[in-house]
């Protein structure tokens, strides 16, 4: 991002945007995709102020945003400027500027979660690093500097190997997998090389994907969400369940490692836990995210308390809400971008009247100025009496879809 940006902000006033009204319900949000948007929706019924940084001045969180100052979230200058109209700072992206939070902090200003949490997360392998030595269970995983060092990894760990880059990683952007040595070279270069640093994990061979959104308040207390399944779709979020199809003993298994895991983490939010479960009954830690995240959407409908009503009382110091689930079950399904530009749009648009015709059915559009392929422009959220039931309604509501295109 170009770090010379001038920022602008749609509130010219002065340092205390709030006018006699505590700074403490000012919250900054680095970052205004649509997880600033939703926390932006979650702000309005709680008398909070949410203020985003993003470079882009139409960005999804920009119109429901009490204040949308426009600068990049990893410039150090911009960062100091919009800090001083919050009375807390928190990110909805990771990939934001550590090194000014930590100046920021110790200049006296509020981050949830801390610097520090951000510093590890950001960085995978430093994740990898810091889990293992809080014994948490994971994938094997190692450092390369070289192709000598991949191919050491490949004869440790096994093929298919799974490469990623340490940093800027989402949505498998950042993921390589070589099935063979043959294909390491290929894999490396597809990542761009060792200069963004890279690490392997070995294979995790699950049988589901799983998830726990934990909520932890500034009093250090700390709950976690019902655990969910996410389905993947070319390394990509697609559809998740909530509660996860698994028995009593995988759910408290999973629901123990997420919890120990950002008991390890410093700092008031949600954070979410992705987790395999393997053939071998092992739940193992991917990796954690330190903010609201696409397994927690359902939440909006299905929870009690959203994860982005939770993230604004847990940052804010409002008591933590009831996590527990107020319908039987959920299925979230992610509208992703099928096609660019108008055909994109319309596509999305008659896959949203079938939706609202569905029972249980909520849909969320991010507003996103611009459609691409595979980008998360929106979900639906179907709510209803059982798994099963709700997988029949998403099947009706996709088939037509299909019959429609040919
Ligand atoms: P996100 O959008 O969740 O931040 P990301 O780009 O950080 O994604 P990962 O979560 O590391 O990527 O991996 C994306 C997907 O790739 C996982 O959800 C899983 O399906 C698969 N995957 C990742 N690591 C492994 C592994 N060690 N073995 C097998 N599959 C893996
Ligand atoms: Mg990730
Ligand atoms: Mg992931």
């Amino acid at each position: 991002r170009d770090s010379h940006e001038t920022t602008t902000s749609r509130r010219k006033d002065d340092d205390s945007p709030v006018h006699g009204l505590s700074k403490m319900i000012v919250v900054g949000v680095l970052g205004g995709g649509q997880l600033g948007r939703m926390l932006c929706q979650a702000a309005s019924k709680m008398a909070i102020k949410v203020m985003v940084l993003d470079p882009s001045d139409n960005c999804p969180a920009s119109a429901l945003a009490y204040d949308h100052m426009v600068g990049s979230f990893d410039d150090s200058n911009t960062v100091q400027e919009f800090a001083k109209r919050c009375g807390v700072l928190t990110v909805e992206i990771e990939h934001v500027d550590v090194a000014t939070l930590e100046k920021l902090e110790q200049q006296g200003v509020d981050c949830e979660p801390r610097a520090s949490t951000i510093r590890i997360i950001q960085d995978k392998y430093l994740q990898k690093v810091h889990f293992s030595k809080h014994a948490i269970p994971l994938p094997k995983f190692m450092e390369i500097d070289d192709l000598e060092g991949a191919k050491r990894a490949g004869d440790l760990f096994g093929y298919p190997l799974m490469i990623k880059s340490k940093r800027l990683a989402y949505d498998g952007r950042g993921n390589a997998v070589a099935k063979s040595e043959e294909e390491i070279p290929s894999a490396i270069a597809a990542l761009g090389g060792f200069d963004r640093g890279l690490y392997v994990e070995k294979w995790a061979s699950f049988i589901k994907e799983l998830a726990v959104i934990v909520a932890r308040g500034r009093d250090n207390s700390i709950l976690c969400y019902p655990v969910v399944e996410t389905i993947h779709r070319e390394n990509i979020c697609h559809i998740v369940k909530a509660p996860a199809d698994v028995p009593w003993k995988i759910r408290k298994l999973a629901n123990d490692v997420a919890y120990k895991a950002i008991s390890s983490l410093e700092g008031a939010g949600v954070f979410a836990v992705e987790l395999f479960l393997t053939t071998d009954g092992r739940i193992l830690l991917n990796e954690v995210a330190p903010r609201p995240h696409n397994s927690g959407h359902h939440t909006i409908e299905s929870c009690y308390t959203s994860q982005f009503e939770q993230h604004l009382r847990a940052v804010v110091g409002l008591p933590l809400g009831d996590p527990s689930m107020k319908t039987p079950a959920a299925i979230m399904y992610n509208l992703l971008g099928e096609d660019e530009g108008e055909p994109g749009f319309k596509m999305a648009h008659q896959l949203i009247a079938r939706a609202l015709g569905i029972p249980g059915a909520t849909v969320h559009w991010y507003d996103k100025p611009e459609m691409r392929r595979q980008r998360k422009m929106g979900h639906i959220t179907l709510v209803g009496p059982s798994i099963g039931v709700l997988e029949a309604r998403l099947n009706s509501m996709l088939k037509e879809e299909g019959s429609e295109n040919q």
